[in-house]
Formats: C-alpha cells, sequence, structure tokens
C-alpha cells in the first residue's frame, strides 16, 4: 500500500550532477557549531537549474515569464506519470503509440535509465528526453506541465533548444531533476512547489498525492 505524500524531490548536496558548464553545488558552512559558533549558517550557491527544479518561459523565451509569475494552478492539480521503459529521444510517434489519459495537462516521465542517476555527480549526457515533434505533440493535446527525471527534457546531443523553444513558448512549464523511481505508473495529484523568486529557474519540492483528492 502506497503512503502519500509520496516525495518525488531529490535531496540536494554538494554531490548533485549539475549541467555541464552550470555552478557546481556549494553548500558551505559559515558558521558552525564544531567551530564553536552559537548557530550554523550555510551559504548555498549553485545554478537556478540544479537538483529538483523547474524552467520558467524566460529561460529560453526573451521576456518571457520568471517563477513568480507562474500561475500556482498549473503547479498543483491532477497529473499522469507515464512509464518509460526505453532509451533515446521520445518523439510525436512514441506518445501517439501510448496510452496517454484523454486530458493529459500535466505528464510525469519516470524512465527506467534514470533511477539513481541524481545520487551520482557524474552528469550523465545519454539520459532520455523528448523532441520538439512530441512537444509539439503533447501541447496539442492541452499539456501545462511537463515533468522528467533527469536533469532536462530536451535531448543533450540536438534538439535541446527546439524542445525547450516548444514548450516554454507555448507557457509549459518544466519540471527536472524528478524523483520517480519509486513511483507507479498511474495518475496522481501533483503538488510542485518553487521558491518565490524572480528567475528563469528555481528550486522546487514536489509531491504527489492520491488521484481522487488533496484532503
Ligand atoms: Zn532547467
Amino acid at each position: 500500500m502506497q503512503t502519500f505524500p509520496i516525495d518525488i524531490s531529490v535531496t540536494t548536496s554538494n554531490q548533485t550532477p549539475v549541467w555541464p558548464n552550470h555552478a557546481p553545488v556549494n553548500l558551505s558552512q559559515a558558521a558552525t557549531h564544531e567551530r564553536g559558533d552559537v548557530a550554523e549558517i550555510t551559504h548555498i550557491n549553485m545554478g537556478a537549474h540544479t537538483a529538483t527544479h523547474l524552467d520558467a518561459p524566460r529561460h529560453f523565451v526573451p521576456g518571457g515569464g520568471l517563477v513568480d509569475e507562474i500561475d500556482l494552478t498549473t503547479l498543483i492539480g491532477t497529473c499522469y506519470v507515464h512509464h518509460v521503459t526505453r532509451t533515446g529521444v521520445l518523439t510525436a510517434e512514441y506518445f501517439a503509440a501510448q496510452e496517454l489519459p484523454e486530458s493529459c495537462t500535466r505528464l510525469l516521465l519516470k524512465i527506467d535509465d534514470h533511477a539513481g542517476r541524481l545520487y551520482q555527480s557524474e552528469f550523465y549526457e545519454n539520459y532520455t528526453a523528448i523532441d520538439h515533434t512530441a512537444a509539439h505533440y503533447l501541447i496539442d493535446r492541452g499539456l501545462k506541465l511537463i515533468g522528467t527525471d533527469y536533469l532536462s527534457i530536451g535531448p543533450y546531443h540536438a534538439g535541446n533548444v527546439e524542445t525547450h523553444q516548444a514548450l516554454l513558448g507555448n507557457d509549459v512549464v518544466i519540471v527536472e531533476g524528478l524523483n520517480l523511481a519509486h513511483v507507479s505508473e498511474g495518475t496522481y495529484q501533483l503538488i510542485c512547489l518553487p521558491i518565490r523568486i524572480a528567475c528563469d529557474g528555481a528550486p522546487c519540492r514536489a509531491v504527489l498525492m492520491p488521484a481522487t483528492g488533496l484532503a
């Protein structure tokens, strides 16, 4: 029996893998009990697109909305966790062949190949992602939010920009760096809240609740 809430975020630490050329996570202790300070104080230095985080339109759309401008109703509500057993680039054709719910406005991709990788400090460039044909297919079906369990919704080697531009250009919120390895395919209620910050991305705590309601 599944217990709720299901935490689908990863713990952020100095070992968290980051996108090539992004700042590494640096949680440094400015004051510690060990050194005789009365309070512990940590300084946080990391990119906005670290660990479990969301992308605001501004990330790829000049003049696009920032994190604090995202409508919270997009970030809370019914979602579908789709189990992906293959690897590589997922296209429109791939999604057309899947049995997604009729109305699928929030879609989270649980990708077998990603299990545990956000706890391995080395960046994994052969992660599975969606191309721009898939993005447009899902947008046409009413997509408002898409999530994935590695660091980018777009492929690393080619087409990353096109996938992001298609999604963010159509006001689809992207959540990256989720932890879905322990979640079964199916319908849930998603609650995914970023810190309130005027920025192109922000860390989030994301949880799943039963599909039947938030109470
Ligand atoms: Zn991002």
